[in-house]
């Protein structure tokens, strides 16, 4: 197996310190989307894994983070869903107080991936978490789930919609805002994602 489940937590003092075999802090990475944007089923086929990233059975009631290991390289912490109808003004706030800690205190944070359904433009919700992330300066990529459920034509029109949608002022040429095309049965985005994350984190991480 190429991942590892750590544990689950949800407040900063239970985090785990995450380290790889030479006993240096692994990068993070933090993968946010709405629910139901397929953040499990794409963990899981990032991960070559069938079932290491639980699936809620209630969507939008899992509030709790799971960090797991990748090949003694990389961190990943799953945070939960948001934005599901059903879900209780309480456990929103939750929600939000819960993420906001992660995404500011933990030092090993390096890389959100932003998790959008393609077939959607960006919510409300959506866009408020783009614009916090890129206010306190967290490295983001944004990634378009399920781009089976388009045809090839409709992607890239698709694709371009929801970065403009975003805000063009967060993106220059020098400093484009990038997406990843990502889709689980046909199997896509996996050596993109992969790509993307050895250019974003390869530099040799802090020892502790
Ligand atoms: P989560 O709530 O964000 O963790 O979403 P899940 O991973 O549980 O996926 C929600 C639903 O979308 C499930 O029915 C998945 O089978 C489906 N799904 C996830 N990824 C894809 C994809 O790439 N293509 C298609 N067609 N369906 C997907």
């Amino acid at each position: 197996m190429r991942a590892t489940f750590i544990k689950t937590a949800c407040h900063p003092k239970d985090y785990p310190t995450l380290k790889d075999s030479r006993g240096r802090v692994l990068r993070e990475v933090a993968v946010l989307g709405r629910s139901n944007v397929g953040k499990s089923s794409l963990l899981n086929h990032f991960f070559h894994a069938k079932n290491l990233v639980k699936v809620s059975s209630t969507p939008g009631k899992t509030q709790t983070i799971q960090f797991f290991t990748f090949e003694d390289k990389w961190a990943f912490a799953d945070l939960p869903g948001y934005g599901y109808a059903q879900v209780p003004g309480g456990i929103r706030s939750s929600w939000k107080g819960m993420v906001e800690s992660y995404l500011q205190e933990r030092g090993s944070l390096s890389l959100v991936l932003l998790l959008l359904d393609i077939r959607h433009l960006p919510n409300e919700q959506d866009l408020a978490l783009y614009e916090w992330l890129f206010y306190h300066n967290k490295p983001t990529l944004i990634v378009l789930t399920k781009t089976d459920k388009l045809s090839s034509h409709q992607l890239a029109a698709q694709q371009a919609r929801i970065i403009e949608a975003l805000g063009q002022k967060h993106s220059s040429p020098t400093n484009p805002l990038l997406s990843i095309l990502y889709s689980v049965p046909k199997n896509q985005g996996h050596r993109e994602l992969l790509f993307s994350l050895h250019q974003t984190l390869s530099h040799p991480p802090s020892i502790v």
